[in-house]
């Protein structure tokens, strides 16, 4: 069997300027990053505003096991196939990360004969859109460590500073490091750390800004720290919210590339779904529907954390809220919700499956409460016999729900047809009438009250010390109206990694609030979630290499 990278090298791509003309556009719309990437302009963007919206399919999942969901797959083999019927279709999706890159995952650019392109470029630097984040938030770094050195003014209580660096590697050795050593020249020493570059803050507000202004001023409106009186600190105040939206001028340009079968698709911004908002930018998305007939776009991990976040965080930012969400599970993957051992998958287990069909239950109730028509797809995998694929159709049926099998990692988008089918008929039946969880005017008690009941099914919500002092201060600052962006394990519905299915009458603990003024959320993190992940023990980059002739090899 050809490994994802080996079917990708093999595709002839199109020139991105033919690609762009499916939705269009003309040359003079892209700025080309080569043959096959191109950035589409400021001009461009506001030319748009004034067109209809496509349709928005929201692609989701169950929560992920090491069994694999493929919910990036199924988006483009999706689109493939809307295309296929002549729905005039294109994607939004996340740019990868070289943490998980490097790490455990290889790539995100879907698998199989669904796959974006070019994959090697897209997993690795692409358009420099991560370095142009990662320096936008490392010289924020330095800007504060320079003003506390050259005198302070601000009055920066240096043991409250809570801006971090980043870099978009896994690196736990730099989770917490002391900065400002070496003598009075050297700066003044503190305490710092450094998170993976998609968990900051400013690739948050890169995914949420709607324009350059848009981006200036949430940019000002960050948080670093505090003064010594317990006063927050803002990058208005510093003055430095210029040089920064310089330095991702270009990165908030939305890339277009295509999948194998020539779907257009916006590849930007890439936050992960457990410790950051896990969309792909508004700018994107927003664009994407004023370009196509049909949308598809991906959220992060399950549908807990990444549709969670999508639909209380991202959707209030667009002209429109998902008109279709699409659920993807496989069979192997419930089977472990059910208990079984990753060793054992392949065999054939329906009990195991039927109950592991409670993490697909409680998440196909979940995004139902969205009033937004929801449709499973079961990405198949070869080990899937017809009597599991018949218990799992029985029990979607049950409760009403649509569901279809998807071979898009088999066949492209003729592997999708049904699918596709499935989801034009599901929005022409149902119209979506999507409904919020929570309203801004609740506490942020209140909102983490209804993420932890309404979507995990946790029995209680216990805030640590340190939270509730938070609470009160944030009230204090006018913070209160602010969503809740939760950092929870996306293993489980709760916040231990370990409770898999639909796990019943446990508490979830709220370790601390991070505030994230400028990306407009105010971030709860759970148990030990980690915002800078580690390295595996054999991590994926031990697979990598490349030709002497510059082609990449073990990507995938
Ligand atoms: P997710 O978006 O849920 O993280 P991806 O779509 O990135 O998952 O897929 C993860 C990996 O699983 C990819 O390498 C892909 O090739 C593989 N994969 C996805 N679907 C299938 C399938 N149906 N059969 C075999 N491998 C698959």
């Amino acid at each position: 069997m050809k490994t994802d990278i080996e079917i990708s090298q093999a595709v002839e791509l199109k020139p991105i300027v033919q690609i762009a003309e499916k939705i269009g556009l003309a040359a003079d719309d892209l700025e080309l990053y080569g043959k096959y990437k191109a950035k589409v302009g400021y001009e461009t963007i506001q030319k748009l505003n004034s067109r209809n919206d496509g349709k928005l399919i929201l692609v989701t999942a169950i929560n992920p096991t090491p069994a694999g969901e493929g919910k990036s797959t199924v988006t483009i083999g999706l689109a493939d196939a809307l295309n296929q019927l002549d729905c005039q279709t294109m994607i939004a999706l996340r740019e990868p990360s070289l943490g998980p890159v490097m790490g455990v995952k290889g790539g995100a650019t879907g698998g199989g004969y669904a796959q974006v392109l070019p994959m090697e470029d897209i997993n690795l630097h692409f358009t420099g859109d991560m370095h142009a984040i990662t320096t936008a938030n490392n010289a924020l770094s330095a800007f504060i460590d320079n003003h506390i050195h050259q005198g302070n003014t601000l009055n920066i209580d240096s043991r409250r500073v809570i801006w971090k660096r980043v870099v978009d590697l896994n690196d736990r050795a730099l989770r917490q490091v002391i900065v400002g050593l070496g003598g009075p020249v050297q700066g003044v020493p503190r305490e710092d750390g450094f998170d993976i570059t998609v968990a900051s803050e400013i690739m948050a507000i890169l995914c949420l800004a709607t324009d350059i202004d848009n981006l200036k001023a949430r940019l000002g409106n960050i948080v670093i720290g505090y003064t010594y009186d317990r006063k927050p600190v803002t990058v208005s105040q510093l003055g430095v919210q210029g040089a920064m939206a310089l330095l991702l001028k270009d990165a908030l340009k939305p890339n277009l590339v295509q999948t194998i079968e020539g779907t257009p698709a916006f590849v930007h911004g890439g936050p992960f779904a457990n410790i950051a908002h896990g969309c792909n930018s508004v700018l994107a998305t927003q664009s994407a529907l004023k370009l196509a007939d049909y949308v598809v776009t991906e959220a992060g991990f399950g549908a807990d954390l990444g549709a969670e976040k999508f639909l209380d965080i991202k959707v209030p930012h667009l002209s429109k809220a998902p008109d279709a969400i699409v659920i993807v599970a496989t069979i192997r993957a419930l089977k472990m919700h059910g208990g079984l051992a990753k060793d054992a998958l392949a065999n054939e287990d329906t009990e195991a499956l039927k109950r592991g069909f409670s993490n697909l239950k409680q998440h196909i109730e979940n995004m139902q409460q969205y009033n937004i028509p929801v449709i499973v797809a079961i990405n198949q995998f070869v080990s899937d016999t017809e009597a599991e694929f018949d218990v799992l159709t029985q029990l979607c049926q049950e409760l009403n729900v649509t569901v279809r099998r998807a071979n898009v990692w088999g066949e492209g988008g003729k592997g999708g047809l049904d699918l596709a089918k499935a989801v034009v008929e599901a929005i022409k039946q149902q119209p979506s009438n999507y409904q919020r969880l929570y309203q801004d005017s609740q506490s942020i008690e209140e909102k983490t009250q209804a993420i932890v009941e309404k979507i995990y099914h946790g029995k209680k919500v216990n805030f640590s010390a340190k939270a509730k002092a938070q609470l009160k201060t944030f009230e204090q600052y006018g913070w209160q109206h602010l969503p809740v962006c939760m950092a929870k394990t996306q293993y489980s519905f709760s916040d231990d990694a370990t409770k898999l299915g639909a796990p019943k009458d446990f508490e979830v603990t709220i370790r601390e609030f991070v505030p994230k003024l400028g990306a407009g959320f105010i971030v709860a993190l759970t148990g030990d979630v980690m915002t800078m992940p580690g390295l595996p023990k054999t991590p994926a980059g031990l697979n990598m290499d490349v030709t002497s002739d510059g082609q990449a090899v073990g990507l995938f």
